[in-house]
């Protein structure tokens, strides 16, 4: 009845420094403009095929299995953990925030044996407590997150995947919110799965789920593939391991997909296709270190900054991430409404946090599109004169308000 008024997009001008999402890259949004071409166009298989080739850099792999998941993050997790575990299989995961209880889930959900150890939130796992863990409980799949927004934490993974190649466990990694602004080595620290998404440090939306997958762990997945029944070749059989409990997300369709059999599955997501090669291309065109040391410069910008507003940083600031910053919110003061405000009065857009860190701390993001100088002082020029209750812009607010 009202839809005679509903108008086109049209969505208020915001600066997101919160952990996520970030304004997109403008390039990424003019290739997501582009029209749609069909999905075994020459074309289009050869742009799948330059994808998977710049998300080898991205994730600095070898990996043939290197490819995209279309879903948000999340079903780049529930993919590579729905296509690993089979009912009964033990999976650790060290939980050292919120994102390591999904985890935990996801895997408690594919009927897998799941184990935990934790550290306090604003800490990360020495190597040696991980060691312990995969000795007591010798799982089949190690999963760990590698920065978890919710606390900031980036843990150090290089330990963990020597760790699991000794005890020959297969090591799960999500890295949704550092790959792209902090260092990351899929092949030389011996990861066997890694998935991410586009709205960190990538500079995207999110809807695109970029995963790699070493030959040993594409091997545990086509141990399991069954063939759908439409598109069985008369010589195919079915896999000795247990069907994966997915259709949409079962990796061995999705690799045969993406391989040179290019077997029908889902329709490809083109224009997420077009806006996470865009991702790519931005990060391989200004190099990987270099995109690791602009965030790390904002992120420290940015650190240095609230501090000198007078604020506390939660957690080991040394283990950080370079893109989010967890601050400490100031006695008596109103976390909400100073996000309220600064969202209503200056158009930025800063995290709220989760679990025990709810209330006491607000998450500001440098990342992508957004690991910027002008992005940093204008985020924090506006948090002062939030801070300040006197001075010009208190008096012009009091007018909007009268
Ligand atoms: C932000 C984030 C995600 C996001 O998942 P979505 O499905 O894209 O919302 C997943 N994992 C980690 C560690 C994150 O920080």
């Amino acid at each position: 009845m009202t839809s005679r008024v509903i108008g086109p997009i049209d969505p208020p001008p915001r600066l997101l420094m919160g952990p996520g999402p970030i304004n997109a890259d403008p390039r990424v949004l003019r290739a997501m403009s582009a029209q749609l071409v069909g999905q075994y166009d020459p074309w289009m298989t050869a742009t799948m095929n330059e994808t998977m080739a710049l998300y080898r850099d991205v994730f600095r792999t070898a990996n043939e299995q290197t490819f995209l998941v279309d879903g948000t993050s999340r079903a780049g997790i529930e993919a590579a953990l729905v296509s690993l575990l089979e009912p009964g299989d033990r999976v650790l995961v060290p939980v050292f925030g919120r994102f390591g209880h999904l985890l935990t889930e996801i895997a408690e959900r594919c009927r897998a044996e799941v184990h935990t150890i934790e550290v306090p939130w604003g800490e990360v796992f020495e190597p040696q407590q991980v060691e312990d863990a995969v000795r007591r409980v010798q799982p089949k799949v190690l999963a760990v997150v590698q920065g978890d927004t919710s606390t900031t934490m980036c843990q150090p993974l290089a330990d963990l995947g020597e760790i699991c190649r000794r005890h020959d466990v297969l090591l799960y990694c999500d890295a949704t919110a550092s790959l792209g602004g902090n260092a990351f080595e899929a092949d030389a620290w011996g990861l066997d799965v890694v998935t991410a998404g586009l709205q960190k440090c990538l500079g995207g939306p999110s809807g695109s789920a970029p995963i790699t997958i070493s030959d040993r762990a594409a091997a545990v997945i086509d141990g399991r593939k069954h063939v759908e029944a439409g598109i069985r070749a008369d010589d195919e059989t079915d896999a000795p391991g247990e069907r994966i409990a997915s259709n949409y997300l079962d990796l061995a369709q999705v690799m045969d997909y993406w391989g040179p059999r290019r077997l029908n599955h889902h329709t490809e997501a083109t224009t997420m296709l077009y806006g996470a090669r865009e991702c790519a291309r931005l990060l391989v065109e200004e190099g990987l270190d270099a995109a690791v040391e602009r965030h790390a410069l904002h992120g420290l910008a940015m650190l240095e900054g609230v501090r000198g507003l007078g604020l506390g940083v939660f957690g080991d600031v040394a283990h950080k991430m370079h893109n989010v910053v967890a601050v400490e919110i100031p006695d008596g003061m109103d976390g909400d409404a100073a996000r309220a405000t600064l969202l209503a009065d200056f158009g930025i857009e800063i995290g709220t946090s989760f679990g025990p860190l709810h209330g006491k701390v607000w998450r500001i993001g440098t990342m992508g599109y957004n690991a910027r100088t002008d992005a940093v002082l204008t985020t924090l020029a506006a948090l002062e004169q939030v801070l300040r209750t006197t001075g010009g812009v208190a008096a012009a607010q009091e007018v909007y308000a009268s």
